[in-house]
């Protein structure tokens, strides 16, 4: 019989003492909560905001009760663990209600403790009514206080999930948010070009979005920003970000690793071989770059856990690192990323060749109601088509595409490999060929030099350097709305009046989504031109792209109008 004890009951904590007991109903297992729940779901949290989940409770899965009688385990709530004694093999335990202390010894210790929110010591912040978001008694009091002093604006620091969400829960509950963002952007799993559409959800639904600024101060219920902006707020929630919970480790010699977190090998366990840690107290490998980084989800929480209680249990365990996968409902939208993105790229000075496509079809057959533009990002390896991350932002099922792509990933898959999946289909679901066969096509299309393309995000450029830009949409559609300067040849009048294109400079085509210039940009490369260049994501990206920045930087716009569908 083993004695295993377990420093934390959420998440991985849980997942740990479950899978243990699954192994053996001899062994000993004991988990310390220093908070009064155990096993509750964080990533349910804002949703007690918004009513979705209306009572507080609610949030709780288990109860010590339950993890005795379902599973024989037993979870001290309300218990800290203050120290471990390596050599003894001992931890010190304090009771956080009683304060009485007394020790556990152990055959092997799992280290889940979480992480924390960071909480900057902005000056004035101890004069404003300010809360952060990480366990069932937070959100609970954060609701609690902005029901009974009838606070009315609330501005929310950050714009990572938990920011974001709580940004749409409380909008939904009725209050004013701003959303302040230091960064020039929101959600840093998806590109700067994809993210704008995000942004859009976000002012469109009536959030003050504010972004490339940072709070220096706060004073008489006001949020006090650099650029000399003052937001009224009678409530401020901080979601800047979590540092993994190391005091614990640190204090009792286990190793950290460059970035702060626990360090652990690949079976998870730290530089004592009777001590293991999972979930967002320590680093992961980063399988697409060979390095450590920091993953602050469930999912891999869950699944380190689980691994845990298998090497303790004599298995063998097969970990192949992290890529990093993840989902968001932004209001109406819905947005997907996995593996790396561009921005990754660069700021990692990763020494790799890739390059990128974005498409923009329908998630359904287009004569269906529930059929909408589906925004798709996709990132590979040249030469080798090795696919390295996605993103899909839209108002259907985006977790689907990403999450093939994510198995993709995991499998070593090419962009090849896409363009033969056999992916469900009929017209309520997706389309015969799904936008991850697309990107398959697509990108193999430019592997093999077929066309050239450039993204949306560059048309300012263009339009600023008075390039030849031809727009191939139908004459209606171009009346609508179009960019500055483009000129108008519809696909379907292209070849009779192809004679009108020049041969000597680049000539740029656009359509609504990049489809019908792709057709474009063949019909010139087949008579000869070698001048096209057709726009990625057309019209409507570019149109996405713009628009926020538009609205809040003051700046000339390129185009007469937008479409957003
Ligand atoms: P936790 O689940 O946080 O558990 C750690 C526990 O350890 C805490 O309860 C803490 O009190 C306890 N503890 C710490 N130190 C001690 C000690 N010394 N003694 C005793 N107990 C201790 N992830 C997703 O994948 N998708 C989402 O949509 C998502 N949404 C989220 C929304 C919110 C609001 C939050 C806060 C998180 C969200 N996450 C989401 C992240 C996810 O919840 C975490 O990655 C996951 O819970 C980490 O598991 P963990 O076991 O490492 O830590």
């Amino acid at each position: 019989m083993k004695k295993i004890l377990i420093v934390g009951g959420v998440a991985g904590g849980a997942s740990a003492a479950a899978r243990l007991r699954r192994h053996s109903e001899e062994d000993q297992i004991i988990m310390f909560e220093k908070g009064p729940h155990v096993s509750f779901s964080n990533c349910c949290l804002p949703y007690h905001l918004g009513g979705t989940i209306k009572e507080a409770e609610d949030l709780v899965l288990m109860s010590p009760e339950k993890f005795i009688k379902q599973y024989n385990i037993e979870a001290r709530i309300n218990n800290e663990v203050i120290s471990i004694d390596r050599d003894s093999k001992n931890i010190r335990v304090k009771n956080t209600l009683t304060g009485k202390e007394y020790n556990e010894s152990y055959d092997k210790l799992i280290l889940s403790p979480g992480a924390k929110p960071i909480v900057p010591n902005i000056p004035g912040i101890e004069k404003i009514n300010h809360f952060s978001i990480r366990n069932v008694t937070d959100i609970d009091n954060l609701n609690k206080f902005i029901k009974s002093s009838n606070s009315r604006n609330i501005s929310v620091i950050g714009g990572g999930v938990i920011g974001v969400e709580t940004c749409e829960n409380l909008k939904e509950a009725g209050y004013n948010v701003t959303l302040i963002e230091a960064a020039n952007q929101i959600m840093k799993p998806f590109d700067y070009d994809m993210v704008q559409i995000l942004h859009k959800e976000l002012v469109d639904k009536g959030i003050n979005l504010i972004v490339e600024d940072k709070v220096c101060s706060f004073e008489n219920k006001n949020v006090i920003l650099e650029s000399g902006k003052k937001i009224n707020a009678d409530t401020i929630i901080m979601a800047i970000g979590v540092l993994p919970e190391t005091e614990l480790a640190k204090n009792s010699g286990l190793e950290l690793g460059p970035l702060g977190g626990i360090k652990t090998d690949s079976n998870y366990m730290t530089n004592d071989e009777n001590i293991y840690a999972v979930g967002d107290a320590i680093e992961v490998y980063g399988a697409l770059f060979n390095d450590y980084f920091k993953l602050p989800l469930a999912g891999p929480a869950q699944k380190q856990a689980r691994s845990v209680a298998d090497h303790i249990n004599g298995m063998k365990i097969n970990n192949k690192g992290f890529i990093g996968s993840s989902v968001i409902k932004v209001f109406d939208y819905n947005g997907a990323s996995t593996g790396l993105t561009e921005e990754f790229i660069k700021m990692k000075k990763m020494n790799i060749h890739y390059n990128v496509i974005w498409a923009i079809p329908g998630d359904g057959v287009g004569l269906m109601p529930s059929s909408n533009p589906l925004h798709f990002k996709l990132i590979y390896e040249v030469p080798s088509g090795r696919i390295l991350g996605a993103q899909a932002i839209g108002k259907g099922n985006v977790d689907k595409r990403i999450d093939v792509i994510a198995t993709g990933i995991k499998l070593n898959a090419t962009i090849d490999d896409l363009k033969d999946l056999e992916l469900c289909y009929a017209p309520p679901f997706g389309t015969a060929k799904d936008v991850v066969n697309f990107g398959g096509y697509i990108a193999s299309n430019l592997l093999n030099g077929d066309y050239k393309q450039i993204s949306f995000s560059k048309v300012r450029n263009l339009v600023e350097e008075n390039a030849y830009i031809i727009d191939v949409r139908e004459k209606d559609e171009f009346e609508l709305s179009h960019i500055i300067n483009a000129k108008n040849i519809p696909l379907s009048e292209f070849r009779e009046r192809i004679n009108e294109i020049p041969k000597d400079i680049p000539v740029y085509l656009h359509c609504r989504s990049g489809q019908r210039s792709y057709n474009a940009a063949l019909i010139m490369e087949n008579l000869g031109f070698k001048n096209s260049c057709s726009i990625a994501g057309g019209f409507m990206g570019l149109s996405f792209y713009e628009y926020f920045n538009d609205l809040t930087l003051n700046r000339p716009k390129i185009v007469t109008g937008y479409n957003f569908d």
